[in-house]
């Protein structure tokens, strides 16, 4: 069997596997990512870019794409669907925190792309498509991983594994973690259309989170689309769901009246809120959705996974680079992100969502209070504003020693 030896071995190109092997290599890290697909998935996910992810990505030199074409929404809304009510935040309020003081709306695979290409003008780095982790084990120097090729099983030595293969990570569960939490009863039904849904609505903003005990909505317009994503029964049929008739009425009670709307995408999600046990094994760094998922409600999920990314290339440029001790180095890294990823991601996800579907235990009466108090108050408003920018997770994850 044929046997490659390499420093870093970083497995799934997703965006948070490409963001870790591009931090690598930018060291001089000898790094190889190997991923499935002959190139990158495009399916609808992740299109929200907060603050400091655009620090990341401008840092890479990787957002050719995102800041060129992607949308600036320095202005998100939060609606009541029944009452109509607004409440609208500005994140030019913490542009002294920031030199992004704003969101940007873009589709994860058009950043991926661009993260990939940059990727492969590393001297230093080598992106390998079609090819699969299979199985992988480790000892005290190192991962020996079993790849399997279009034509063979091939073994790599690499000093070190990031494990980036996303929510069904084979390393995950090769490694025995449990990924304790639980699954929304609901699915999510997420459709993109080019129908101009703006003129259904009074100063809709480009990122609005509309609440609703009956039917909560997000619209996010990203360029050319807007895509709009709301709760379906669980108990009906996929093909129910993604038939005309549902994607009709969908439209109908949006708009308040029959409108003939094309979409270019239908899909159904599952969602589930769990963070793995361990974030680091030995000589394993575990990163993005392969240990953490959450709602999409405040797109908190790629983000966070970027976050994991750039902190675990940093630890490991300290021990490849700066001699530092990997056991110390790795427990550093898993303490700062499962800390904020358990009491902020999750935390906040949870309750971003509960806040949506509303009517839970009177959250409506509570949520209408809250607004209030943050539109009366400035300090409390910055304060929610760098917490939901995720800047305030960094922090905290930084602080931690
Ligand atoms: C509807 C929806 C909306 C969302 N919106 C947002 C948002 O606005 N903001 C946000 O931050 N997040 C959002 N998310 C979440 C976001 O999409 C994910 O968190 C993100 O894709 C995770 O990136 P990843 O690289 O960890 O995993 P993935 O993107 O899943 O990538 C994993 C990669 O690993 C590869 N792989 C799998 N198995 C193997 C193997 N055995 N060997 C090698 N490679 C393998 C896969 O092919 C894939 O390319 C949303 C999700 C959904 C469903």
């Amino acid at each position: 069997m044929v046997t490659h030896e390499v420093e870093v071995l970083v497995v799934g190109l997703g965006p948070v596997g490409a963001v870790a092997a591009l931090a690598l290599a930018r060291h001089g890290i000898d790094v190889t990512a190997i991923e499935p697909l002959a190139a990158g998935a495009t399916d609808l996910r992740a299109s929200t870019f907060h603050c400091p992810t655009l620090e990341i990505l401008h840092e890479l030199e990787a957002g050719a794409t995102l800041f060129s074409q992607g949308l600036k929404a320095p202005v998100y809304q939060y609606r009541d669907r029944q009452s109509g009510e607004v409440f609208a935040f500005d994140l030019g309020e913490i542009a002294d925190r920031t030199p992004f003081p704003y969101r940007i709306q873009c589709e994860q695979h058009r950043v991926t792309a661009d993260l990939v290409a940059q990727l492969q003008r590393q001297p230093t780095a080598q992106v390998l498509h079609r090819q699969r982790l299979l199985f992988m084990e480790q000892d005290e120097a190192g991962v020996t991983a079993y790849v399997e090729t279009a034509t063979a099983v091939e073994r790599w030595r690499a000093r070190f594994l990031v494990a980036a293969d996303g929510a069904n990570s084979v390393v995950r569960k090769v490694l025995g973690l449990e990924f304790p939490g639980f699954t929304y009863d609901e699915k999510f039904l997420c459709l993109s259309t080019t129908y101009a849904i703006e003129g259904a609505f009074e100063n809709l903003s480009l990122v609005n989170y509309i609440s609703d005990p009956d039917e909560w909505m997000v619209l996010l317009k990203v360029p050319g689309l807007w895509r709009i994503l709301v709760p379906a029964p669980e108990n009906m049929a996929d093909e129910t769901l993604l038939a005309d008739d549902y994607k009709n009425a969908v439209f109908r009670r949006m708009l308040g009246r029959e409108a003939e709307v094309a979409t270019q995408h239908r899909t159904i999600y599952r969602v589930h809120q769990r963070v793995c046990e361990r974030f680091a094994v030995g000589r394993v760094a575990l990163v993005g959705d392969a240990v953490h998922l959450n709602s999409p409600m405040g797109g908190f999920g790629m983000n966070s996974g970027i976050h994991d990314a750039v902190n675990v290339a940093d630890k490991l440029v300290r021990v490849l680079r700066g001699g530092a001790d990997p056991a110390a180095q790795l427990a550093l890294y898993e303490r700062q992100r499962l800390t904020v990823t358990r009491d902020f991601v999750q935390a906040q996800t949870i309750e971003n969502t509960r806040l949506m579907r509303d009517g839970w235990a009177g959250a409506r009466a509570e949520r209408r209070a809250a607004m209030a108090r943050l539109s009366q108050d400035r300090d409390a408003r910055r304060a929610y504003l760098l917490k939901q920018a995720m800047i305030t997770s960094l922090e905290q994850a930084a602080a931690i020693a």
